[in-house]
């Protein structure tokens, strides 16, 4: 079968041009599949755009939108183990992992379609008996969206689910690396019974098979998860157009422990924080804060257990975490220690591949703890998005703050501590999205998702996440129409026979 979706049919691309999908973890064939060009996306804009101009879907009864993505759900869930294997082969995730995340998307599907539900607009109450006015809720129309490599299907569900369930259309491209799950899960919309050209894929390279998402005028929102660089460029593309953007870019996450915490949980959770996934989580607590009297003792600890942390593939019941994505990717990390190092960072463990000739044919790098490090350095300011730990001291709750604040970034941090004042003082004086406290990492699909500062644009989960993908329109009635009397001569003038 063909891997793109236009128009309700799998179709190949106009060039016959395809590429192999290979598991990150040993080379292994995984697929191959149609590489679109910027043609076949133009064509899936089109088949998006006449499917919200002339299609069902955005009249749909929101309790009809509702039902299709409980269904959605419940196909996933059947599904499960198939989506798990194809999301670990393609981005060499252990199983373990793969299986929680289409429990994640499971979760996403379920709250959207009871937002979809839940989908009202209000009156405007004027005071005037002669005046009816509303805001309405209307889908914004089509969308486009961009999906990265490190959680393909949970990052597709994140703006699949909300697009659906206020009644847009949408031409998803997962990254070049990791289409799999985006292709399973169009089967799914399909098999739910979404009508044609509602949900629309295309796969390959972003300059070329995405570009036109933020480009093509027929286009009325774009949602980009991804890297700093690719999302300004997507951003200064949209606006030639005016579109609406979402972006969910890249973070450098603190994660600040006081001396008076629970010790025990805020070790083992640093490394939880920073090694999950080797590190390729947006919201990775790579930059460990850590108050200056327990420094030595805490960072000693920490060594001694990233030194054992298990590297493994996918289906390896041993391992604790995986490989790297790509050779590129292992390349830039590699660089991104090295530089480290150069500027004065202590490195305290890994800083390389691992030497197990068992692991040669995948892209590993060993947890890495990089001690003695400032907000000056550029390992501090700069994502690594592998595994790779910073090590910054403090010594006040205000040298906390100002170190943690210290960053363009500003998707999501912690704080360890157990002074239950000191905790809520930090969060609310740390500047970013999510903070966690006394713990790290999770995520409820019911509260927002977003970064401030260079870490994004808008939100998403949560009900502003599907109000990101409705337009609010002010519904206006006068119950007593009369000539509005502004210009005297023109209302004298005798009307027209
Ligand atoms: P990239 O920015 O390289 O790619 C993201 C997506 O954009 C891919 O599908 C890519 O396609 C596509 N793309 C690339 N260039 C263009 C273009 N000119 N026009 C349209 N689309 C384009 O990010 P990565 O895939 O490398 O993902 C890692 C980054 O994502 C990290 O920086 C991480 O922090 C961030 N991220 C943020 C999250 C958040 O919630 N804030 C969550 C997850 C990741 P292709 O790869 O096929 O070329």
């Amino acid at each position: 079968m063909a891997d793109l979706l236009i128009d309700g049919r799998w179709v190949p691309s106009v060039t016959g041009r395809t590429r192999e999908i290979r598991c990150p973890a040993d080379g292994s064939l995984v697929a191959v599949v149609d590489e679109a060009s910027s043609d076949d996306t133009v064509a899936a804009i089109g088949a998006a755009r006449r499917a919200f101009d002339e299609g069902p879907w955005p009249q749909t009864p929101a309790t009809d939108r509702s039902a299709l993505l409980s269904r959605v759900a419940d196909l996933l869930e059947r599904d499960v183990e198939k989506i798990a294997r194809a999301e670990s082969l393609d981005t060499g995730k252990r199983i373990v992992e793969a299986r929680y995340d289409v429990a994640d998307v499971v979760r996403c599907f379920r709250y959207f379609a009871g937002m979809a539900q839940g989908l009202s607009g209000r009156v405007v109450h004027t005071g005037d008996a002669g005046v009816l006015s509303r805001i309405d809720y209307e889908p914004v129309g089509v969308c486009g969206l961009i999906t990265p490599w490190n959680y393909p299907l949970l990052q597709a569900s994140w703006k699949v689910g909300p697009a659906l369930a206020a009644g847009n259309t949408f031409v998803i491209k997962p990254s070049e690396l990791t289409p799999s799950t985006t292709i399973l899960l169009m089967q799914i919309l399909q098999e739910a019974g979404l009508p044609d050209g509602v949900a629309n894929l295309v796969l390959g390279a972003g300059p070329e098979a995405g570009a036109p998402l933020s480009e093509h005028p027929d286009i009325d929102l774009v949602s980009f998860t991804g890297g700093l660089l690719t999302g300004r460029r997507v951003m200064a593309a949209a606006a030639a157009t005016v579109k609406k953007v979402a972006l969910e870019l890249g973070g450098k996450n603190p994660n600040i422990v006081f001396a008076d915490a629970d010790l025990d949980a805020a070790l083992d959770n640093a490394l939880t924080a920073v090694f999950l996934h080797s590190g390729q989580v947006c919201s990775a607590g790579a930059r460990l804060i850590v108050e200056e009297s327990i420094h030595d003792d805490f960072v000693d600890a920490l060594v001694a257990r990233a030194g054992l942390i298990r590297l493994g593939g996918p289906f390896d019941g041993n391992a604790e975490t995986g490989t790297l994505i790509s050779a590129a990717h292992r390349e830039k990390v590699q660089r991104y220690v090295d530089a480290a190092v150069a500027e004065g960072a202590v490195l305290r463990c890994g800083g390389t591949p691992p030497a197990d000739p068992a692991l040669a044919d995948g892209f590993y790098f060993l947890p890495t703890i990089l001690d003695g490090c400032t907000t000056s350095m550029g390992c501090v300011q700069d994502e690594s998005f592998g595994p790779v730990m910073t090590v910054e001291t403090f010594r006040t709750e205000d040298e906390a703050v100002a170190i943690a604040n210290d960053t363009m970034y500003g998707l999501a941090g912690a704080v360890w501590s157990s002074d239950a004042s000191r905790v809520q003082r930090m969060a609310r004086r740390l500047r970013h999205g999510t903070i966690w406290i006394n713990d790290y990492h999770p995520y409820l699909p019911q509260a927002e998702w977003g970064g401030f500062k260079q870490s994004g644009v808008g939100r998403e989960l949560g009900p502003t996440g599907l109000h990101e993908y409705l337009e609010a329109k002010h519904v206006y009635q006068n119950l007593n129409p009369a000539p509005s009397g502004w210009f005297a001569g023109a209302s004298a003038a005798e009307a027209p026979a």
